[in-house]
């Protein structure tokens, strides 16, 4: 049975992509980077091999490259965050869940930088995996 390709974009439709197979590791992020960047207290993101996206309007991608961490990638028209790299030309993606249309068909396995968690967001007891910082590779 075939099914049809998952698909993602952001909010002005000027980034759109497909993902041709399904997504890997997935987890939620509680660093104050992914607090700014989203105004939440934590963020979900999936993995998936850069090989089996296709994006298309990949011209308003944009990136912010902090000098000592991954690259947060968005919409360089609307703003909508679409996934973080560690280098532009990395093997591995990590979509954000938020650019995914309907169901990504994974589920966050972890909270990482749970040191981090805002006071008013804090850490829920849903027995996932915790690391204060990075997960472990
Ligand atoms: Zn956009
Ligand atoms: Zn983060």
């Amino acid at each position: 049975m075939t099914r049809a390709p998952r698909t993602g974009g952001c909010n002005c439709g000027a980034v759109r992509a497909v993902f041709r197979r399904p997504f890997g590791a997935a987890g939620y992020c509680h660093c104050s980077r992914c607090r700014r960047r989203t105004g939440m207290g934590s963020s979900a993101s999936a993995a998936i091999a850069r090989a089996h996206v296709d994006f298309e309007g990949a011209d308003a991608m944009r990136a912010w490259s902090p000098p000592d961490g991954s690259q947060k990638v968005f919409c360089g028209v609307c703003g909508s965050q679409i996934m973080s790299q560690r280098t532009a030309d990395s093997d591995t993606v990590f979509v954000r869940f938020g650019f995914v249309d309907g169901d990504p068909g994974v589920r966050p396995t972890f909270r990482q930088f749970t040191a981090d968690a805002p006071p008013w967001d804090p850490v829920p007891d849903d027995g996932l995996p915790r690391f204060a910082g990075p997960r472990p590779a």
